[in-house]
């Protein structure tokens, strides 16, 4: 196998499909590494109705496939490794995986990040099915039904209010007595008459048959047990970057994503990220798509 390339993108999302559509495109001799499913997180969505050019809405797998085709079109090659580091030799750029090291003169780190998971029983088997780490994404299948929401920060509040304009009810369920969240958002999710909360409480199990039906809860000061209702729950309690492998060689901020700047360059000259993985990035499709395609037009420059 061709072990030098010109650029090495690592991650197969919509972000590193989209760099390596343009870097193909761009005659620039390309290798993907992907370690799970091509595609990245959006082949979880059942439906995707916010990524333009599908009015009728698209299903994320067929999304993620729809990407691999046209990235592939242009000759962009793509296997299935995982990316272990990467090492810097003067000009060049070794990347280390799991199927041995490739050459490159610039790379695109475009590995995602992943919704921490509450590691309940159910959970794994209902995602997709009422059990969603992505208001935005899934809030409209949730009309006039009560749905939970986990979690107590920015992001869980955000996607309680979200789900309020959709569901008949919208339970937020906190292990504290308090949320986390700022308090400009508080007040809104305070007096928003959909939203009521549970506190002290902490989710056991989620339960169904096709779909998702009850949760399991228990209150952590009392230890007290119950039951609640719900079509769906929302688990926002943070999300963990994929970054393990990059400690010692990029900067990365306290909570481990990328620092980079407009041209989604890093500190390192010909090193590029995009997608989920960077700082303050809004973690939609559109918008790793995005800055993948201004990570490989700056790759270009850099290059050329
Ligand atoms: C259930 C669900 C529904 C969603 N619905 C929507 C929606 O409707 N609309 C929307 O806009 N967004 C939605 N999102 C969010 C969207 O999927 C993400 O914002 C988008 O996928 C981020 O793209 P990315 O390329 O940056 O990262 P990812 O999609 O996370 O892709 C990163 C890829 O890198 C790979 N990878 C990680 N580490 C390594 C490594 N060391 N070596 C090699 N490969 C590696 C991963 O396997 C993954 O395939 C949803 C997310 C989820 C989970």
């Amino acid at each position: 196998m061709n072990k030098k390339y010109e650029v090495v993108i690592i991650g197969g999302g919509p972000a590193g499909l989209t760099a390596g559509l343009y870097t193909s495109r761009a005659r620039l001799n390309s290798l993907l590494i992907e370690k799970g499913l091509v595609g990245g997180q959006i082949v979880n969505a059942e439906r995707v109705d916010n990524f333009p050019g599908f009015p009728e809405g698209i299903s994320g797998f067929e999304l993620g496939q729809l990407m691999y085709q046209q990235a592939t079109k242009y000759g962009l090659k793509v296997i299935i490794a995982e990316a272990t580091g990467i090492e810097l030799r003067e000009e060049q750029k070794v990347v280390k995986t799991t199927e041995g090291n490739f050459i490159a003169k610039a790379v695109i780190i475009a590995s995602g990040s992943e919704r921490r998971q509450l590691g309940i029983p159910g959970e794994k088997e209902f995602t997709g099915k009422g059990v969603s780490y992505c208001a935005t994404c899934d809030a409209s299948f949730f009309r006039e039904v009560p749905v939970a929401v986990m979690g107590g920060g920015d992001a869980a509040i955000t996607e309680a209010l979200h789900l309020a304009k959709f569901a008949s009810k919208v339970i937020v369920i906190h292990r504290r007595d308090q949320l986390r969240a700022s308090r400009l958002l508080q007040e809104k999710a305070f007096s928003e008459p959909k939203i009521e909360f549970l506190w002290n409480t902490v989710v056991d199990e989620i339960e169904g048959e096709d779909l998702v039906k009850r949760i399991k809860l228990h209150e952590v000061k009392t230890g007290e047990k119950s039951a609640l209702n719900v079509a769906g729950i929302f688990i926002s309690i943070g999300l963990k970057p994929n970054t393990d492998y990059l400690k010692g060689i990029l900067p990365l901020d306290p909570t481990g994503y990328i620092i980079t700047n407009d041209k989604m360059e890093t500190e390192i000259p010909g090193i590029f990220t995009a997608g989920d993985i960077c700082r303050d990035s809004a973690k939609q499709a559109i918008i790793a798509a995005g800055s993948g395609a201004t990570a490989a037009i700056y790759a270009n420059k850099f290059l050329y």
